[in-house]
């Protein structure tokens, strides 16, 4: 499992604060949450749990390659 995707953000900064590895920066351009670091998600599920809105999701397969970013 991995964190897979982040759509819907409403750029509170929740899951950037909660992260324990550092996983997830906030973009100032687009003051949107992004995912910059995912090899080192430890799936703990914080991020998901905390986000006000449900944008986060975690896949089932961690060998899936994960890369998103908001352009
Ligand atoms: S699941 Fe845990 S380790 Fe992975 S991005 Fe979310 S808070 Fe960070
Ligand atoms: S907790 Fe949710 S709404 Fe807040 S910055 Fe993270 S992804 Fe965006």
């Amino acid at each position: 499992m991995s964190i897979e995707n982040i759509n819907g953000c409403i750029g509170c900064g929740t899951c950037v604060a909660t992260c324990p590895t550092d996983v997830i920066r906030l973009n100032k351009q687009t003051k949107k949450a992004e995912i910059k670091y995912p090899a080192d998600c430890q799936i703990c599920h914080l991020c998901r749990m905390y986000c006000p809105v449900d944008a986060i999701t975690i896949s089932p397969e961690k060998s899936i390659p994960v890369i998103v970013s908001w352009g």
